[in-house]
């Protein structure tokens, strides 16, 4: 069946969603209107993803629409946001309704796990790509920004580095694993990471700055550091990594992916060591884990890895030497 404009937009994007209060209009009229409730401010994210680029060319209409969502959601959690409302501009070569059906329904199955309302959005033909806005509320002085990062600051890490990197290079044919659970389950690490949410919104009363993993930790905690004029020693030893990783490959593997891929989503913040007390009561809500990596030091001492207690040099591509 092919379908208008005017009826995909109808029959896949203007569901019955639960409305808020601050919504005043959503789908349907030539914006959407939205009230911003006192002393909180808007926090605003943007990313496409675009097939070749982002994603691998015979991705599934719901693993696009989970992925096309968690990494919106998981830049608002790197802010300590709560999402709140989201536009979609989807460009595709046809209107195909079977492919249309199943990414519809994964989208609203995870905005409505974080109770996002799509509010509005564009459709157009022409190669595969998906632009979503993310929008989200929070207090002004709670934002975790990148900047605010100090000396003497803790350095966390959410979750677990690396399993995505390897899910990748499984669906790039490049990383070959006879185990079927295994294989499955690095693919779905990849395809179906989790944002932070709750996780963000949780420490951002206590947190200095936060990032969001996408690019591998060094580049993204280097993003910290430049923005925040700090150094950092780092233990690669405290990177937290699973156990299918550790039983299965080496650390020369693992620590790559971990650093130097990415596209875990997990979240990696600082925090002053006088509210490590009130993280350790936080932790206790979440099943996984927090984990320090390290601390923040003057800028005039660089960045510094750690391993097996030897300061490890960082080459500009990939890491060299593990013994
Ligand atoms: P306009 O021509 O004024 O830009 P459109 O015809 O593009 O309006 O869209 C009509 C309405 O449908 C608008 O409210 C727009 O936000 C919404 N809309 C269009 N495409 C989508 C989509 N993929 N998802 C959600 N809302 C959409
Ligand atoms: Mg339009």
């Amino acid at each position: 069946m092919k379908y208008t404009e005017f009826e995909i937009i109808s029959r896949y994007f203007q569901k019955n969603q639960k409305k808020d209060y601050n919504e005043i209009k959503g789908i349907g009229d030539d914006s959407a209107l939205i009230k911003i409730p006192r002393n909180n401010v808007l926090a605003i994210s943007t990313d496409t993803l675009v097939e070749g680029t982002h994603f691998l060319k015979n991705i599934s209409p719901q693993d696009l629409a989970h992925k096309t969502v968690a990494v919106n959601l998981s830049d608002l959690a790197a802010m300590g946001a709560v999402p709140q409302w989201t536009t979609l501009s989807i460009t595709m070569p046809k209107s195909d309704s079977l492919w249309l059906e199943k990414f519809s329904s994964s989208f609203f199955d995870i905005l409505n796990k974080y109770n996002v309302r799509l509010i509005g959005g564009d459709t157009n033909r022409g190669p595969l790509s998906v632009t979503l806005s993310v929008y989200g509320l929070l207090n002004k002085d709670d934002a975790l920004l990148r900047s605010n990062a100090n000396i003497g600051d803790l350095i966390y890490v959410t979750g677990t580095l690396g399993e995505s990197a390897a899910g990748l290079f499984v669906l790039k044919k490049k990383l070959f694993i006879k185990n079927l659970n295994i294989r499955n389950y690095l693919i779905k690490k990849h395809l179906n990471p989790i944002p932070r949410v709750l996780e963000g919104i949780a420490i951002s009363k206590i947190a200095n700055s936060a990032i969001d993993i996408s690019d591998g930790l060094i580049s993204d905690l280097g993003h910290i550091l430049s923005n925040s004029q700090c150094g950092a020693n780092i233990n690669l030893n405290k990177i937290p990594i699973s156990k299918i990783l550790t039983d299965n490959f080496q650390p020369k593997y693992y620590l790559d992916w971990a650093l130097n891929i990415g596209e875990d989503y997990e979240l990696c913040f600082t925090i002053s060591k006088k509210n490590i007390k009130k993280l350790n009561l936080i932790k206790q809500n979440f099943l996984i884990n927090f984990t320090c990596i390290g601390y923040i030091t003057p800028t005039e001492q660089g960045f510094n890895l750690f391993h097996n207690k030897k300061k490890i040099i960082l080459k500009k591509k990939g890491f060299d030497h593990f013994n």
